[in-house]
């Protein structure tokens, strides 16, 4: 395995465009058994959509052997904001990079919450993802009390504004998630209006700093069966998909 397997310029054109990309997020499931299974199913993945998988550290290597020759990308789930050093259970950019990682999520609402990670930190993980040539999938999403005190627009201003300061050469080279955590893992899924009325704000303010061919992916319940018509939604370039993600079928129809 070579940081080679992906060249940073394929990279760049892969975040730049707005074909529809299904990224799955194993979160922390698997072994090494159902993983084979898993990834035999997925690395049959073909047509337009770019599918991708995000998996636990311990399993890049399975991954990389397993996708390989496929058109199925991979990367993982965190990074560290730092290069190298006395980090214990950190894992930098570059050594993703050494497992052929394509792709990495920084600001997971389940970092977020359960690692209280700062906007600050998840921009400095997308920065530090960027310098070693991985496209981080950024992601921003508000809580059902947010939600429902209005306060959406000012959440996701917020957790954008020290991503938009990176500049737009980075933003270009990034994807981003908007993921309501009232929606992740619940099976209550924004409607396609709801979502749409978000990704268009995500958008606008890309717009204004002259990056809106970001990707804007939706995450939240996704599944095969509401996938389309979240799709058809103008704003909405695919799906980060955690639970769907773990059945093959499920996951390869949500791009079909
Ligand atoms: C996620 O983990 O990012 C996610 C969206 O999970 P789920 O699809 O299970 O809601």
């Amino acid at each position: 395995m070579g940081s080679n397997i992906v060249s940073d310029s394929q990279n760049a054109a892969a975040a730049g465009s707005r074909g529809l990309l299904v990224m799955g997020n194993w979160k922390m499931h698997g072994t090494l058994a159902d993983n084979a299974k898993l990834l035999e199913g997925v690395r049959l993945a073909s047509g337009e959509t770019e599918f991708a998988v995000c998996v636990p550290f311990p399993y890049l290597a399975q991954a990389a052997s397993e996708l390989k020759g496929s058109a199925v990308t991979w990367g993982a789930q965190d990074v560290s904001a730092y290069a190298q050093g006395a980090y214990t259970g950190e894992v930098s950019a570059a050594m993703l990079r050494d497992f052929g990682c394509k792709w990495v999520l920084v600001g997971h609402s389940e970092r977020r919450s359960m690692h209280a990670e700062s906007d600050q930190l998840v921009a400095d993980k997308a920065k530090a993802a960027l310098a070693a040539g991985l496209i981080p999938v950024v992601c921003v999403g508000e809580s059902l009390d947010q939600r429902d005190a209005g306060q959406v627009h000012a959440v996701i201003a917020r957790q954008l504004a020290p991503i938009i300061a990176l500049g737009v050469d980075s933003l270009r080279q990034l994807v981003i998630a908007y993921e309501p955590v009232w929606a992740i893992g619940t099976g209550r899924t924004a409607t396609p209006e709801q979502a749409q009325e978000v990704h268009q704000a995500i958008r606008a303010t890309l717009k204004s700093v002259g990056a809106q061919d970001v990707k804007v992916l939706y995450g939240g319940s996704v599944k095969a069966s509401n996938a389309a018509s979240l799709f058809a939604m103008p704003d909405i370039d695919g799906a980060l998909v955690g639970g769907a993600s773990l059945i093959a079928d499920e996951f390869l129809r949500i791009g079909a």
